[in-house]
């Protein structure tokens, strides 16, 4: 009798995964998702990626799904779960020893409704509750960093806007004064020129994180020039006090003599620590960074669910809120557009109601 190999098995488990999540979502028609969170500015626009599209939301909630998941989506998610498995186990055993438990995602679900009554879920990565009288102390949102770039934008101390956007509704809807948004990387990242410009300097905060190159220029012994020799770090270290920029053109030499390249980014794990202060969102990136305002408020998720669950129950001819805009958590855009990856930006322009969308989105799903 012959077998399937381990790595059919997978594959089929991958699919079977995929399935019983279809199934799933079919049992939360017309809910709206904290999954999905997003927010309103002042003036109306939503804002966020193409995940927090109002668009997108209304279509995830009537079932029709533009964007179907992959076997390779699926070991990505399958990363981050493993990851959430780890981290709360190791956050858990040290928990106890202060007399308190974690709660999982499946413990501490949120719902709540809409004026028109459409309701509201979310799930919590993990709350920490105090056993003795079981209220939640803070709460906590865990990410995966999976790239380089999501490497390098954690380096820069950024959280990703719609992560914070989703801790933000969990931090609300818990009622919780205290949240942490916290990234795990398990895996080292070889940097590049380009990622090394966001590279936190030898010695700088964070710098921990990070594995260097050091190297010391020194006159070729053959000819003219400079010649790039590598060092130890102690040596890096003892040349410093004498450091001094080299007499040859920025652009052919690097500048200083004895230099700290990031090489690569260590495993790491970083944390942004939450408040909601007269509605908005303030983080500061633990342990000790100084609090960082943010453009994401209790009243524009509101708006967003509220704007999302109307466009629901809306008639066919219900005029769209427009495209989103990508920005950052301090409300800078992002160089790139929310609808650059979504698979109906060719189509979104001119599409004006709901009815017109939801037949673009019906063809786009049966091809
Ligand atoms: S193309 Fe843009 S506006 Fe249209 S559904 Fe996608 S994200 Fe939303």
């Amino acid at each position: 009798m012959s077998y399937p190999t381990i790595l059919e098995l997978h594959a089929k488990g991958l699919q079977m995964a995929i399935d019983e999540h279809a199934e799933h979502e079919q049992l939360k028609l017309n809910t709206l998702r904290g999954g999905s969170s997003g927010m309103l500015s002042p003036d109306g626009t939503p804002l966020g990626p193409d995940a927090s599209c109002p668009r997108r939301a209304l279509l995830r909630a009537i079932g029709i799904n533009i964007k179907p998941t992959e076997v390779r989506d699926q070991i990505l998610f399958d990363g981050g779960l493993a990851n959430e498995i780890k981290f709360y186990e190791r956050v858990a055993a040290a928990w106890a020893e202060y007399g308190g438990e974690v709660l999982s995602e499946e413990e501490c679900p949120t719902t709540w409704y809409t004026s028109n009554g459409t309701k509201v879920t979310g799930r919590p990565d993990g709350v920490l509750v105090l056993t003795k009288d079981g209220t939640p102390v803070r709460g906590s949102e865990l990410k995966g960093v999976f790239s380089l770039w999501r490497a390098r934008d954690v380096m820069e101390g950024k959280p990703k806007f719609e992560h914070m956007l989703q801790s933000t509704h969990y931090m609300w809807q818990l009622g919780l004064a205290s949240y942490e948004l916290t990234y795990v990387s398990r895996s080292i990242y070889v940097t590049n020129d380009m990622a090394n410009r966001y590279m936190p300097q030898y010695g700088a905060k964070l710098s921990e994180n990070i594995n260097y190159y050091y190297y010391q220029w020194r006159p070729k012994k053959r000819g003219d020039g400079l010649t790039k020799a590598r060092i130890t770090e102690e040596e890096y270290l003892a040349g410093l006090p004498n450091n001094r920029k080299l007499d040859v053109p920025r652009s052919k030499w690097p500048e200083w003599e004895f230099q700290a390249v990031p090489a690569s980014i260590k495993p790491m794990c970083v944390s942004f620590d939450m408040r909601i202060v007269d509605g908005a969102v303030e983080y500061r990136q633990l342990p000790d960074s100084a609090w960082t305002k943010t453009v994401i408020t209790i009243d524009g998720i509101r708006q967003y669910y509220e704007a999302t669950a109307d466009l629901l129950v809306g008639p066919p001819g219900a005029k769209l809120p427009p495209e989103p805009t990508n920005v950052d958590v301090d409300g800078s855009r992002k160089n790139y557009g929310s609808c650059n990856y979504c698979p109906l930006a060719s189509k979104c322009p001119t599409i004006k109601t709901k009815q017109e969308l939801i037949k673009a989105a019906e063809e786009l799903a049966d091809k």
